[in-house]
């Protein structure tokens, strides 16, 4: 309460009435003065106390407000930390999810070439093999081996043969279709697996392969060399273990190379 409320209140009006009595000197000799005034100071005081307890309980609640003006801000500040701490799990979830799909997707690659390496490619062959089984389509595979190799590594080096393995890679990988999977099956020998593809498309597009490696000579290094490879393709027989599919491409492989290198072989039907 401020001073002049405090002043206009009804019962400081009265106090001031009667403060005026007793200090008329026309009644200081009333009897009734003295216990007026002894009343009157008793009031007074109980005003004052009054006043200090209002007081009091101003500041209390000012208090108390304040105190839950302060959780109220400590209560946001938790909640931000809360989020921030999110946010940097989220990220870091994130982080690992990124890593891992880097680390499989690392863990599925030959490292020289950067084309799929065998075992992913058995996993994708056996992915295959079962959807063949279960939908009668047919899939093909094509086995390529990369002719006279070893006079490359010995003429120029083996690490210009790695060069002249990486190249040879890519050029295979840029011929396939988006679908195929081209793979480095061993040291020099890729593996093309055409999903939904019969024996006709598999073979043109084997000798496709084998012309755009052989009719555009390599540079390695300082030298430019004509690289060759020899092929074997065969599609998937209904029954057919696949083991025995890759084993019946091997061999048309084989064919190829006896033949004379720098061809294809078609292999023979699965005898069963
Ligand atoms: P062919 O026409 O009968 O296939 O003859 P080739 O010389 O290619 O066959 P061979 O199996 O005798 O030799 C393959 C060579 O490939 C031997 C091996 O050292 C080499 N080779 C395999 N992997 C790599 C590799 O990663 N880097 C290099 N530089 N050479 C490799
Ligand atoms: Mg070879
Ligand atoms: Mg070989």
């Amino acid at each position: 309460m401020s001073d002049d409320a405090h002043r206009e209140h009804p019962d400081h009006l009265l106090a001031d009435r009667i403060e005026a009595l007793l200090a008329d000197p026309r009644y200081r000799d009333d009897p009734l003065r003295e216990p007026l005034a002894e009343l009157h100071a008793a009031f007074t005081d109980q005003l004052r106390q009054m006043d200090r307890i209002a007081r009091i309980a101003d500041r209390y609640q000012a208090a108390e407000r304040q105190r839950g003006e302060r959780y109220a801000l400590d209560y946001r500040g938790q909640i931000r930390r809360l989020e921030k701490i999110v946010r940097i799990s989220d990220r870091y979830q994130g982080m690992l999810r990124d890593l891992n799909e880097r680390l499989q997707w690392l863990s599925s690659r030959d490292v020289l070439t950067g084309l799929p390496n065998r075992r992913y490619t058995l996993q994708r062959l056996n992915e295959e093999y079962a959807r063949a089984q279960r939908s009668e389509r047919p899939f093909s595979i094509i086995l390529g081996d990369v002719d006279h190799f070893k006079a490359i590594n010995d003429s120029l080096g083996h690490e210009a043969g790695d060069q002249a393995l990486a190249a040879v890679a890519a050029r295979l990988a840029e011929t396939v279709r988006d679908y195929d999977v081209c793979a480095r099956w061993g040291g020099e020998e890729f593996l093309v697996l055409l999903p939904d593809t019969a024996l006709t498309a598999a073979r043109e597009g084997t000798e496709r392969l084998r012309a755009h490696v052989a009719d555009e000579p390599f540079v390695i290094g300082e030298t430019t060399r004509q690289i060759t490879l020899s092929f074997g393709v065969g599609s998937y027989a209904p029954g057919e273990p696949l083991n025995a599919l890759i084993k019946r491409v091997d061999d048309a492989l084989y064919v190829a190379k006896r033949g004379g290198r720098n061809r294809v072989a078609v292999a023979a039907p699965a005898s069963n």
